[in-house]
């Protein structure tokens, strides 16, 4: 037994040790890869509830791995973050995102995700402007996508923040709404422009359209607070038909449209059978 429990302990030392080494290992290939401008981004269509038509557009970023094949951003970001990287790699993607969207006047918007590092960074006020300045690209067809662990340090500075960013004209999403522990409070006490309702509550919309009730009241909620909301993860007709009813403004998904490497596909997207 003794004899059983050293080369479980000696197994899972190697466990361990493996996972450093690829760890670094990937580390140093995301090093390589954005110094060498193998990184990409993506476009997904953000579709008006009403119209049926594409009004923006959330940008994301990609990795294909020569080796590993395509890495997915839940992946690599914490490794960026870690690495140090994911500041220049967050103002290459700004970049990216402006440039691409001042060359689109079809999207009214284009979103982009900030990582709580990044919006913490005293010079992210700064860069944002630079980048506006460089691309031509008015704040106001800006969105910023964060997440409530932004809150989770610094109450007073996240605050200042959000303000200094909404002064420019740039929109603030609250994403993955409903997936922290407390997005409501969160919502009396910053100002943003909009919500995204998380994929794992518009998963919950049955056929029957059961699985309604957290959203309607999300969306009633967000409406009397004077907030848009963005429905994420929309994949079946019967969640595009229940979200249109409880009025919700836009939403985004598979049924509308994939992520896609040029901008100018996803404007071309239309729902035919919109009424
Ligand atoms: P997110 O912000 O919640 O982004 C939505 C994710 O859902 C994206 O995955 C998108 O491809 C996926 N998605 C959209 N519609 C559907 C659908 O109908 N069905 C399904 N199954 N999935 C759908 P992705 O691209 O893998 O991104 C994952 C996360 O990585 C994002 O979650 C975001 O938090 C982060 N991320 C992506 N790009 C960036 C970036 O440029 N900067 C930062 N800081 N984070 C990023
Ligand atoms: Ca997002
Ligand atoms: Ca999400
Ligand atoms: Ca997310």
């Amino acid at each position: 037994a003794k004899e059983g429990g050293r080369g479980r302990a000696l197994a899972f030392e190697h466990e361990m040790e493996r996972e450093v080494r690829e760890r670094r290992e990937l580390e140093s290939d995301l090093r390589e890869a954005f110094e060498y401008e193998k990184l990409n981004v993506d476009f997904q269509p953000i579709v008006d509830a009403r119209s049926g038509q594409v009004v923006s557009s959330e940008v994301l970023v990609r990795w294909l791995h020569p080796v590993r094949g395509e890495i997915p951003p839940d992946t690599f970001i914490p490794i960026a973050e870690h690495a140090g990287l994911i500041l220049p790699l967050g103002n290459w993607v700004l970049k990216k995102a402006c440039a691409a969207a001042a060359r689109c006047p079809e999207l009214e918007s284009v979103a982009v995700n900030l990582s709580p590092v990044q919006f913490m960074d005293p010079n992210l006020v700064e860069q944002v402007c630079a980048v506006l300045d460089e691309t031509g690209f008015p704040p106001e067809r800006l969105v910023f996508e964060i997440t409530e662990s932004v809150f989770l340090r610094d109450f007073g500075s996240a605050s200042t923040k959000l303000e200094r960013l909404r002064d420019l004209g740039i929109s603030i999403a609250l994403d993955d709404f409903g997936t922290g522990y407390s997005s409501l409070s969160y919502l009396r006490q910053y100002k943003f422009d909009k919500i995204k309702i998380d994929k794992s509550f518009v998963d919950e919309i049955g056929e029957r359209s059961d699985g309604l009730a957290i959203i309607s009241a999300v969306i009633a909620l967000a409406h009397n607070l004077g907030l848009e909301v963005t429905a994420e993860g929309v994949e079946r007709q019967f969640q595009v038909d229940a979200l249109r009813t409880l009025g919700c403004d836009t939403m985004q998904g598979y049924y509308f449209g994939r992520p896609d490497a040029n901008p100018m596909n996803i404007t071309q997207i239309r729902k035919e059978d919109w009424e």
